[in-house]
């Protein structure tokens, strides 16, 4: 799933084809759950004609917005992706979503497991306002973040997954984060010791920047892995220390790297490094 170092990496590469004032000339909907809320008829006929003004992240949301007040917002969920095709190539089975931008091109929404949803909204607030802080924002204070851990006492890792908590990791960033802090992911928020809140203050944007600059994970080359739009992939899967490592050795200790079940997700770590009775 497309995390804040891939979503990111979407954005930027719009930016650089050039999206940002260029028009919507027209809209298809060729799998109506894609669209969230509103009727797709409603959809292509509201969002024709405006102009694309400026395209960001929040969390892990691609947001465009639109002229007229409007609000393009797209979750990628497990699988989706944009493409960015030439107006007159064949749509793919997939491409649940095209986009006319300009006369010469369309953007696509990729989806083979069909989990992601798009939505064109004048109050993107309703959805956006609930996200935790951006982990990169020069707001996301070590001071801010240890007052955050403190209003609960839940596990770190379903917590650090939870959006509404901080928003824009998930599984991969997440498991690497705990790994680079030293934490096991079984460990309660409140029973963090100052100097492992501070590591993991430190550890969460440093995974998070590498990815960036990896251009994000791609694991494997199934057509449900992540793209960038051209097709191409991101540069950061050799750059992970746990994540789908079982079995390798630790980078720092060589101990094997294991696999557990936390939240029913499944999780990477270091049974060396990361204790789960802390001393
Ligand atoms: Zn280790």
């Amino acid at each position: 799933m497309p995390e804040l170092p891939e979503v990111q990496s979407i954005v930027d590469s719009l930016h650089r084809l050039n999206i940002p004032d260029r028009r919507i000339s027209g809209a298809a909907v060729y799998w109506p759950r894609s669209i969230a809320e509103i009727d797709p008829a409603d959809f292509c006929k509201k969002i024709k004609g405006r102009t694309v003004r400026r395209i960001t992240r929040r969390g892990k949301y691609i947001v465009f917005g639109l002229s007229g007040g409007l609000t393009l917002m797209i979750h990628l969920r497990m699988s989706g992706r944009l493409n960015w095709e030439p107006a007159d190539q064949p749509r793919n089975k997939h491409e649940h979503v095209v986009l006319q931008i300009g006369k010469t091109h369309s953007l696509r929404f990729h989806d083979t497991r069909k989990f992601g949803r798009m939505w064109l909204t004048a109050a993107p607030e309703r959805v956006l306002g609930r996200l935790g802080p951006e982990p990169l924002a020069a707001s996301f204070t070590g001071k801010r973040f240890a007052k955050m851990l403190q209003t609960t006492n839940r596990q770190i890792k379903p917590l650090l997954l939870d959006q509404h908590f901080l928003a824009g990791l998930g599984n991969i960033y997440v498991d690497e984060a705990l790994w680079e802090a030293r934490i096991h992911p079984q460990r309660t928020s409140g029973s963090l010791t100052r100097r492992e809140v501070n590591a993991l203050h430190q550890a969460i944007p440093a995974v998070l920047r590498k990815g960036l600059k990896n251009l994000g994970t791609s694991l494997g080359t199934g057509q449900t892995n992540f793209y960038l739009p051209g097709q191409r992939p991101g540069g950061n899967a050799e750059a992970l220390n746990v994540f789908r490592r079982t079995g390798k050795a630790c980078p720092r200790c060589s101990t094997m790297i294991a696999r557990i079940i936390v939240g029913q997700r499944s999780s990477h770590i270091c049974p060396h490094c990361q204790k789960e009775n802390h001393a």
